[in-house]
């Protein structure tokens, strides 16, 4: 199989489907977090180094229906091009005339950003014609944007079927994201520890149905664990409820004893009376939460628990926090949960961490470095852990 290691660069073009969706400020349309640019650049400077040109599509935003100028990604050239210390070109549109006399033009070492894929409404229909319009400016196409790659638009994976097997491959990033999950799900240390926080079962459940046929432990936390409380017959007070999963919760339990899974939740809880910092706070038991309290964390002897079940595994997983940790009173479980995950890496397991608010939490509390891997893709991460196939990485695999 052709890598981005064994192909030859030299005097090609490679188009590159990068994930430029970054955040800019509203006024100034500024960039406010260029992580996602930053993982490109290993990936757009091999080719440059190798001799070849790049060309460069990504999306930006949701844009409704044609451009929209706070959209265009001409707002960050700048920056790119700073980044890589070499100018980078722009053009404004992916498709066309004037797109397609620029990738002629391109010589080797040169760069060349086009414009937001989904000025085209072709983009996210995954339109075979557009596709193969884009196909046609490069000879090599390479994917390195992990976070679409559970959609299969013409630019992540309908695209692939206009190169042969040979020119067509996965970006550095892309190749990491894939092998650290793979890491988790196919060559799985045991132990597994899987652990699943965030606010509600339902966004979760697809997730926990596939894990209980994997995971030695499943440890729950945050609002979502009430759910599972009340259908055990607890009191949870004001906690968060999905009355309507309570059914999918009881499921849970039942196939998680019947596989011998063990399903942790957390015994205690910090609750309070308000949903916020200044409320009355107290520690109480999961089952027993009073009138009028919520539970907002996971308290002291669940953080014992958790902790000791992580420090016991030799593979994790962990998506979604233990807590409100946005609150500096309900943060706590949430820190000490990243902690007792980058003492357990240390120790050697292997650990991944994916999803947008679990990843926020290692980067705030500093642990991103102490972790196995940080993933950059929410969705695709959660749908490859789901079991289902991603078009973006099928597409390159396949012929
Ligand atoms: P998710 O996006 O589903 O991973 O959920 C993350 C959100 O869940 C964060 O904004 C947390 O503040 C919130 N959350 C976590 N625990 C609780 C809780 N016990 N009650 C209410 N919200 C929570």
């Amino acid at each position: 199989m052709s890598t981005i290691d064994n192909i030859n660069f030299l005097n090609k073009k490679a188009i590159i489907r990068v994930d430029f969706n970054v955040p800019l400020d509203k006024k100034t349309l500024e960039i406010t977090d260029d992580t996602r640019i930053k993982s490109s650049l290993k990936t757009i400077n091999k080719i440059i180094k190798a001799g070849g040109a790049v060309i460069l599509m990504s999306h930006l935003g949701r844009p409704k229906s044609g451009p929209e100028e706070k959209y265009s990604l001409k707002h960050i050239v700048n920056h790119i091009s700073k980044l890589l210390g070499r100018e980078v070109k722009f053009v404004a549109n992916c498709i066309g005339e004037e797109v397609k006399e620029a990738a002629t033009n391109l010589k080797s070492g040169e760069v060349l950003l086009l414009e937001n894929l989904r000025f085209h409404s072709e983009e996210e229909k995954g339109n075979d014609n557009f596709a193969k319009e884009l196909a046609s400016l490069a000879d090599i196409y390479i994917n390195d944007a992990f976070g679409t790659a559970h959609r299969a638009h013409a630019s992540t994976s309908i695209i692939a079927k206009y190169y042969s097997k040979e020119n067509k491959i996965f970006g550095y990033l892309m190749a990491s994201e894939i092998a650290s999950a793979e890491m988790v799900m196919k060559n799985t240390k045991h132990p597994f520890t899987a652990i699943i926080g965030g606010a509600k079962v339902s966004d979760k459940i697809l997730i926990l149905e596939k894990l209980v046929d994997v995971a030695d432990y499943i440890i729950i936390g945050g609002g979502m664990s009430y759910t599972f409380f009340k259908a055990m017959g607890g009191n949870i007070g004001n906690s968060l409820c999905e009355d309507d999963r309570i059914e999918n919760a009881i499921k849970l339990l039942e196939k998680a004893k019947q596989k011998n899974v063990k399903f942790l939740l957390p015994v205690d809880s910090m609750t309070s009376d308000v949903f916020g910092n200044d409320g009355t706070r107290k520690t109480a038991d999961s089952m027993d939460i009073e009138a009028g309290f919520m539970g907002l964390d996971i308290g002291p002897k669940a953080v014992e628990e958790f902790s000791e079940t992580i420090m016991n595994s030799k593979t994790i997983l962990w998506n979604g926090p233990m807590g409100v940790f946005e609150m500096s009173n309900f943060r706590n479980g949430t820190v000490k949960i990243a902690e007792a995950i980058a003492n357990s890496t240390s120790n050697g397991a292997y650990s991944l961490v994916g999803g947008g608010d679990s990843v926020a939490a290692v980067n705030q509390f500093g642990f991103a470095d102490k972790v196995s891997y940080v993933s950059t893709g929410g969705g695709a991460l959660l749908e490859y852990f789901e079991g289902k196939e991603l078009p973006g990485v099928a597409a390159i695999l396949n012929d």
